[in-house]
């Protein structure tokens, strides 16, 4: 199947924009990073000397829940000094004004909740860096919305201010100066197995790796998609090669949606290759993209949508 010729044609993508009605978005990381948030997703990724990825996993955890806390507590406090950016705007206001809209995302920042975005129509993934979850297998206790930085002393250096200047880097970060050792009984433990004298150890509400997405989530998501045919769906910030946004544009693209990219890279020879006849694909900023693409629907962003 040959390409959309007017793949990268705003005019064409905004006529096909003006007739869907049911759209599904799936955002990932380069929506964050345009809210210049690091987001340790990929590979290669390090914080400090680690592997990021090695830090996001229920093993590492229990071998050194302090290390863990730590790499989270920093994450919790640059989600917090960050802000959302016009491509979260957009999104939020295309939810307020289309009721028919979903909106996937695998960031944990928080930041489209932030932006406002209706809570019925946004489906976090991958959990959220301010959700608090007990540790213990068997114990649900959840704490949604906890804002707290430094989530207790022992975390406080993750919660230094960051340095304004880019020749300067976040003193958590200075290898040449050793993490503080965090014995467990420093941090916080579950309040509701505390009764049975067992407490266990609270742990960031996120998914991560070797964990199951939430099962409510993702049947609420099939459901919204088997109930009628999407129109369109939006692939923002993330490679719709790797799942769960390669799952959804490939379902969507055998029904005829059409599937829009939006990545630094999508306009890339192989990546347009790859396109369907009803596709598009805009490369650029995400936050600076999607402004563009929705800026029809949604009104031209002025900065001022919503309190941050
Ligand atoms: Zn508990």
């Amino acid at each position: 199947m040959a390409p959309n010729p007017d793949y990268n044609n705003l005019a064409a993508f905004h006529a096909k924009l003006a007739r869907s009605r049911r759209i599904l978005a799936v955002c990932g990381a380069g929506l964050s990073a345009s809210s210049g948030l690091a987001t340790f997703r990929g590979a290669g990724g390090l914080w400090r000397n680690y592997e990021a990825m090695a830090l996001a996993t229920p093993e590492a955890f229990e071998k050194d829940p302090g290390l863990v806390w730590m790499f989270y507590a920093y994450r919790r406090h640059m989600a917090l000094q960050a802000k959302p950016n016009a491509g979260h705007y957009a999104l939020a206001e295309l939810a307020k004004r289309n009721p028919e809209f979903l909106c996937l995302s695998q960031n944990v920042d928080h930041l489209h909740v932030r932006a406002n975005h209706p809570s019925t129509q946004l489906k976090l993934l991958h959990g959220s860096l301010f959700t608090l979850k007990c540790s213990s297998p068997t114990c649900d206790y959840t704490e949604p919305e906890n804002f707290a930085s430094p989530l207790c002393p022992a975390l406080a250096p993750a919660a230094v201010e960051a340095p304004t200047s880019p020749t300067e880097i976040h003193p958590l970060l200075d290898t040449t100066h050793p993490l503080p050792q965090i014995p467990p009984s420093s941090l916080p433990h579950c309040p509701q197995c505390k009764q049975q004298e067992t407490a266990s150890l609270l742990r960031p509400g996120v998914v991560w790796f070797g964990e199951p997405l939430d099962s409510d989530t993702l049947a609420s998501i099939d459901a919204w998609i088997a109930r009628e045919h999407v129109d369109m769906v939006l692939v923002v910030g993330t490679s719709s090669l790797v799942w769960p946004a390669a799952g959804f544009a490939e379902q969507a693209r055998r029904v005829g949606t059409s599937v829009v990219h939006v990545n630094l890279d999508a306009e890339e020879v192989g990546n347009v290759r790859r396109l369907g006849r009803e596709d598009f694909a805009f490369a650029g900023d995400a936050a600076e993209v999607l402004g563009r693409l929705l800026g029809p629907v949604v009104g031209r962003w002025d900065g001022g949508w919503g309190g941050v």
